[in-house]
């Protein structure tokens, strides 16, 4: 199968260094395995996301120079396949109706899965996988990545019937062949749960590549969150690539010797891609047990 990556962006901000960080890792991860490269708006999350981030992630990624190999695919345009998947992981009883709120699961871990919930009430879905869940998985840079334990059932969709991310994020990857997901390192944790949704689904996982993360001097990733600046705000969009392409490592000497156009940066950038000078600094070893994850292990 062709090589497929993507991009997706939840539209809750402007485009920040970090993510340009992940854009630009997938895109010359793709171009330079002359593979296919998709952009997908995550905006499910509806009070957390604007149409008008939505619009400017589009327009920044323009002007940086970036193409894609189809349509862009925004999540809320697609909820019927979602509510599909979820219907067929209750059918097959991998997923159940549950009142818990947070308030509650931290009283009490959630007992729905045994209960007959009253569909007048308002409840989620969440998932619980008829097989162990992995708590590892074979990371393209990080090697064999093993993950902590929890005793959390996945949400699935939310009680204000939002559809979660983990859900939406596994069946479209799955529509739109993805083969391999290049990624912050953020979404390390989660990673086996993902794995455990493809398999109860009946779909094959795809390969992983977790990319490093920025932090904010305080140590924190940025996100939009803790207000980190939108990239082309603080640089112009030149400036933005070649810091970015620093911060993977990339070797930025060969645009020293002429003015080049972003989009000739990224295509001169693909054509020196190399993975191995991606740092590891900020990268856990991989034999290190990552602590923050909502995997659940051993249960059936
Ligand atoms: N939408 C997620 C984010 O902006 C990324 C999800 C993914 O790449 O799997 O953090």
């Amino acid at each position: 199968m062709k090589y497929t990556g993507r991009f997706a962006p939840t539209p809750s901000g402007r485009l920040h260094f970090g993510s340009l960080v992940t854009a630009l890792g997938a895109y010359l991860r793709a171009r330079s395995l002359n593979g296919r490269f998709l952009l997908r708006i995550e905006d499910l999350d509806t009070p957390r996301c604007k149409s008008e981030y939505t619009a400017s992630i589009l327009r920044d990624l323009e002007i940086l120079g970036f193409d894609y190999d189809e349509e862009v695919k925004i999540q809320s345009a697609n909820t019927k396949t979602y509510e599909e998947a979820i219907g067929q992981l209750l059918a097959s009883h991998q997923a159940f109706y549950c009142t818990c709120t947070r308030k509650s699961l931290k009283d009490h871990p959630c007992r729905c899965q045994h209960r007959f919930v009253r569909p007048d009430l308002r409840y989620s879905v969440r998932f619980c996988p008829s097989f162990t869940v992995d708590c590892c998985f074979e990371d393209i840079l990080s090697g064999h990545v093993l993950t902590g334990k929890s005793t959390d059932y996945l949400q699935l969709k939310r009680s204000d019937g939002l559809i979660a991310y983990n859900l939406a994020c596994v069946v479209d990857d799955h529509l739109d062949h993805i083969t391999e997901v290049v990624r912050g390192s953020d979404l390390i944790a989660i990673t086996p749960q993902q794995n455990a949704l493809y398999r109860a689904l009946g779909f094959a996982a795809p390969d992983y590549l977790h990319l490093p993360l920025v932090l904010n001097a305080q140590g924190n990733k940025l996100s939009k969150q803790n207000h980190a600046t939108p990239v082309l705000e603080e640089m112009s969009p030149l400036d933005a690539l070649l810091k970015a392409l620093r911060f993977l490592g990339q070797d930025t000497t060969v645009f020293a010797e002429r003015d080049f156009c972003c989009a000739q940066v990224l295509k001169l950038a693909a054509a020196h891609f190399d993975l191995q000078r991606i740092p590891v600094e900020n990268r856990k070893p991989a034999d290190q047990v990552y602590e923050k994850t909502a995997v659940r292990c051993g249960q059936k």
